[in-house]
């Protein structure tokens, strides 16, 4: 776990350049890390002086991550190995501060807004968050996919299953018994 301190960053910039094991970070079902991920960036203090007396400590994170991910087919939902990376410049405020004055903002259009609890932000959670939305809107493990079958439930690109011709037979039948019972 990596944490930025309100109060270490006071001091001076934290620089970091890690590498993230399986494990650390839960994504949930949207993807699985697949070997190390690498993280470096660096975190300081900006001090927000909204009025002689209100100074707020945001904390601006930049930095970049790059790893192997894996994430489930958008049809199939068999796995799918992508290589994600992408950098960051976020700024994250101390939760409430926005509170009384949503619109203000001393932020470039660029930067993105966040905010931390406490006096501390986790690198894990930034990275979660980061992870997720690089992720590509539609995964597919190839571009004609044949998905699962909604019926049986059975992956089409590994085996045909009989669920259409079934259906049909079934709707036959009862046809077919509908029309004995006419006749009699
Ligand atoms: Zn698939
Ligand atoms: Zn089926």
């Amino acid at each position: 776990m990596m944490e930025f301190k309100v109060s270490e960053l006071e001091k001076e910039p934290i620089e970091f350049d890690v590498q993230l094991p399986v494990g650390t970070i839960d994504y949930g079902e949207e993807a699985t890390q697949d070997g190390p991920m690498a993280t470096s960036g660096r975190a300081e203090v900006i001090h927000e002086h909204r009025g002689p007396k209100q100074i707020v400590a945001d904390i601006r994170l930049r930095g970049r991550f790059s790893g192997e991910f894996e994430v489930p087919c958008a049809r199939c939902i068999e796995p799918v190995d992508i290589p994600l990376s992408a950098e960051f410049d976020l700024i994250f405020r101390p939760i409430g501060a926005d509170a009384d004055a949503p619109e203000r903002s001393i932020t470039a259009p660029e930067t993105e807004i966040g905010y931390y609890q406490g006096d501390s932000l986790l690198l894990e959670d930034v990275l979660r968050e980061q992870v997720l939305l690089s992720l590509p809107v539609r995964t597919l493990c190839k571009p004609d996919c044949k998905g699962l079958c909604p019926r049986c439930g059975k992956n089409r690109n590994l085996e045909a299953c009989s669920c259409d011709e079934a259906s049909s037979d079934a709707r036959w039948e009862a046809l077919a018994g509908l029309r004995s019972r006419i006749k009699s």
